[in-house]
């Protein structure tokens, strides 16, 4: 419960289905990826391990495929491979509702800070244009400030100390279940939202404290919520 909790000073935000609607073109792309690697997959596999590290993924789907561990440089070469194909599918828009959400936290003078497991420059080069002054470099984790992925509370943790606050002055929001475990296991109240295939059932069991249906319904509650406390 956010009953009781100090004053919310800082939201850690997640990039890939919450600030973009970015995940299918991830999708197909690691599906490219892996038949590069002899690897048949479908998308939604990817919809289900969505926050993990690329090294992770592609650690996973070579143990599975080959029975051994990837190698260094096929994490490297696999990983390069899978920003290129991401780099040729089709335009990624904004999430709806997401520049309302953040405006809305900068409106309060809620600090927010980018919480992904992405390395991907493509986005990360857009958010100043897309989102002004929300997610400057000092307040990003990406894939290069971690060395566990999410549902390892680590990217999280990472953010709180960007910020300079404690889990109990700060929320997460997140849309995979990975990504709400991570948050949730950093002890911060965590909001999930459902932006693709992932029941809501599953962000709650993953420890969600609020699940939204969407990131237009998330910018209309976040306010609610908040004053909630
Ligand atoms: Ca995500």
């Amino acid at each position: 419960m956010m009953n009781n909790r100090l004053h919310i000073k800082v939201a850690l935000i997640d990039m890939d289905g919450i600030l973009y609607d970015s995940m299918p073109n991830h999708a197909r792309a690691w599906v490219q990826v892996m038949r590069h690697a002899g690897i048949e997959a479908r998308p939604e596999e990817f919809f289900l391990h969505e926050g993990c590290t690329g090294a992770w993924m592609i650690d996973h789907k070579i143990r599975e495929r080959y029975g051994r561990p990837a190698t260094e440089a096929e994490k490297i070469e696999l990983y390069a491979l899978k920003k290129k194909f991401f780099m040729e599918q089709p335009p990624v828009s904004v999430m709806p509702g997401a520049r309302d959400m953040v405006r809305e936290l900068q409106r309060r003078g809620i600090i927010t800070v980018l919480v992904t497991g992405s390395g991907q420059n493509s986005l990360l080069d857009r958010l100043d244009r897309d989102y002004p002054d929300a997610f400057p470099a000092t307040r990003r984790v990406t894939s290069a400030s971690v060395t566990h992925g999410k549902p390892h509370p680590e990217p999280y943790l990472r953010g709180l100390d960007l910020a300079g606050v404690s889990a109990s002055e700060a929320i997460g929001v997140d849309n995979a279940p990975l990504g709400v475990m991570s948050s949730h296991a950093a002890g911060l109240y965590t909001v999930g939202v459902v932006t693709g295939p992932i029941p809501e059932a599953e962000l709650s069991h993953a420890g969600a404290d609020v699940v939204y249906n969407s990131m237009i319904e998330c910018a209309e509650n976040i306010s609610r919520l908040l004053d909630k406390q």
